[in-house]
C-alpha cells in the first residue's frame, strides 16, 4: 500500500537556480541554457510523441519527417558541422556507444585520451572494448599532444600487429577545459588508417567546429550541454563512408536504423534543439569574446592568495579549473568547512560551483555578459578580502 498524500509534492516542482536574477556558473549548464525560441518549442511540442503527427508511412522514421522539418534539420546540422550525415540521439554518450557498437567487435582496442569523460569509458566497457589511454603531461597543464597519440598507436601496432579499431579525442575535456589540436590528431590517426571520433561535447554549438577542416571521421556532441537544448539530446555526425555501417538497417524492419533502435528523440527536446539552431549558428561566431571574458576572470581570481588556474594557459575555453589553497585554508577554520564558499557566493546570487568544494572547483563563464563577469570577479575579491586572502 502507498500513501497518496505524499505524492502531492510532485505537483508544483520548482528550481531555485532558474531564477533570472541568479548567475549560474555550473560548468555543465552554461551552454544548455535555452534560447527564447527553444522555450516556446518546448511548450508547443511538450506532449508525448509530438514529432509524429506527420510521420511518412513508408519510411516511418524520425529523420524522414518533414513537418516539423526534422529531415532538413538533420541535413543542415551535418553541413554546419562540416560532416555528411547527422542524426539526433539521446545523448553524446549514446552517440559514442552507437559508433563503438557498429564500428568494432568485442575485444577490439580503441585509443582514448586520458582526459576523456567517464561516459566514454562506460560506452567502451559496455561495447566490450579494450581502452588504451593517451597520457597527458600531468600538473599543472595536463596537456595532450598529437605526438602522444602517435606514440600510443605505434606501440599498439608493435605489440598487437595491427592498429586500434578507432581513436577518440575529447576536443575540450571536462576536467581542465583544455583544447587539443584535433586537426593534427586526425592527421596522425589517418597515417595509420585509424578513424577518429571527435568528442565535441564542450565545443560544437558554442565555438566553431568544422569536421572537414579538422578531418574528423565522426563528431559527437551534446545538445543539453552546448546547443541551448533540453535534455536529452545528442548529436551523431559522420562522413558518408561510415554511414552505411553505423546506420545499418534492421533485417526484420528494413526501414529502421538498427543501432538507433528505430526512432530516438521523438518529442520536445529535439524541437528545442531545432528551435535554438539559428541562435547557435550565430553565437559560435562570438567565441573570441567568450575567451576574453574567461581570461579576464582568471586574472581576477589569481589575485587571490594561493589561487591559480590549472590546465593550459592562457585559457582557450570558458571552462575553468581553479585550485585555491587560500580558500581551502579558510575552509579548515570555518564552521561550515568547504561550504563557506557556496554560502558566500549564494548570498551574492551566484550559484553553480559545487557546494562543499573550496580547494579545487570548476566554473564556466560561457554566455555571461561583461557586466555579470565583472560582478562575479568582484564578488570573489570581496569574499577573499573578508577572509584576508588579498
Ligand atoms: C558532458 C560530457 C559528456 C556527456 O554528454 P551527454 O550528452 O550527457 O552524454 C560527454 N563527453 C564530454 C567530454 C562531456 O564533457
Amino acid at each position: 500500500m502507498y500513501e497518496t498524500s505524499h505524492f502531492q509534492q510532485y505537483r508544483n516542482l520548482h528550481r531555485e537556480w532558474a531564477r533570472p536574477d541568479f548567475i549560474n556558473l555550473n560548468p555543465i549548464q552554461r551552454g544548455g541554457i535555452l534560447s527564447e525560441e527553444a522555450r516556446k518549442a518546448l511548450l508547443e511540442f511538450g506532449d508525448g510523441y509530438s514529432t509524429c503527427d506527420w510521420c511518412p508511412p513508408k519510411e516511418a522514421r524520425l529523420d524522414a519527417i518533414e513537418k516539423p522539418p526534422i529531415s532538413s534539420f538533420y541535413q543542415d546540422l551535418a553541413k554546419f558541422l562540416g560532416m555528411d550525415v547527422a542524426r539526433v540521439v539521446t545523448r553524446c554518450r549514446e552517440a559514442k556507444f552507437i559508433i563503438f557498437m557498429t564500428m568494432t567487435r568485442p575485444g577490439d582496442i580503441i585509443v582514448v585520451d586520458s582526459l576523456a569523460h567517464y561516459s566514454t569509458f562506460l560506452a567502451a566497457e559496455l561495447a566490450q572494448l579494450e581502452v588504451v589511454e593517451v597520457p597527458n603531461s600531468g600538473p599543472p597543464e595536463f596537456r595532450i599532444t598529437p605526438e602522444d597519440y602517435r606514440a600510443v598507436i605505434e606501440r599498439i601496432i608493435k605489440e598487437k600487429g595491427r592498429p586500434p579499431a578507432l581513436a577518440l579525442l575529447t576536443h575540450v575535456d571536462s576536467h581542465y577545459g583544455n583544447l587539443t589540436d584535433a586537426k593534427k590528431v586526425a592527421e596522425v590517426c589517418h597515417e595509420f588508417n585509424v578513424p577518429l571520433i571527435l568528442n565535441a561535447a564542450y565545443t560544437a554549438g558554442i565555438m566553431p567546429v568544422d569536421g572537414k577542416t579538422i578531418g574528423a571521421d565522426f563528431i559527437v556532441s551534446s545538445g543539453h550541454k552546448s546547443w541551448a537544448a533540453s535534455a536529452p539530446t545528442g548529436i551523431l555526425a559522420m562522413k558518408e563512408e561510415f554511414a552505411e555501417k553505423v546506420l545499418v538497417r534492421s533485417k526484420r524492419y528494413p526501414n529502421k536504423e538498427l543501432a538507433l533502435l528505430g526512432c530516438t528523440v521523438m518529442g520536445a527536446p529535439l524541437l528545442s534543439l531545432m528551435a535554438s539552431f539559428p541562435h547557435v549558428t550565430e553565437r559560435v561566431k562570438k567565441w573570441d569574446e567568450e575567451i576574453e571574458k574567461a581570461r579576464y576572470l582568471v586574472s581576477v581570481l589569481e589575485q587571490i592568495e594561493g589561487t591559480r588556474q590549472l590546465g593550459i594557459r592562457p585559457k582557450q575555453h570558458t571552462l575553468i579549473h581553479v585550485q585555491s589553497d587560500g580558500f581551502w585554508k579558510v575552509s579548515q577554520q570555518h564552521p561550515r568547512r568547504g561550504y563557506f564558499l557556496y554560502d558566500e557566493l549564494k548570498q551574492r546570487r551566484i550559484v553553480g560551483i559545487q557546494p562543499g568544494l573550496s580547494k579545487h572547483f570548476k566554473l564556466n563563464t560561457y554566455g555571461l555578459s561583461w557586466e555579470n563577469i565583472k560582478y562575479v570577479g568582484d564578488a570573489f575579491l570581496e569574499i577573499a578580502k573578508k577572509y584576508q586572502l588579498l
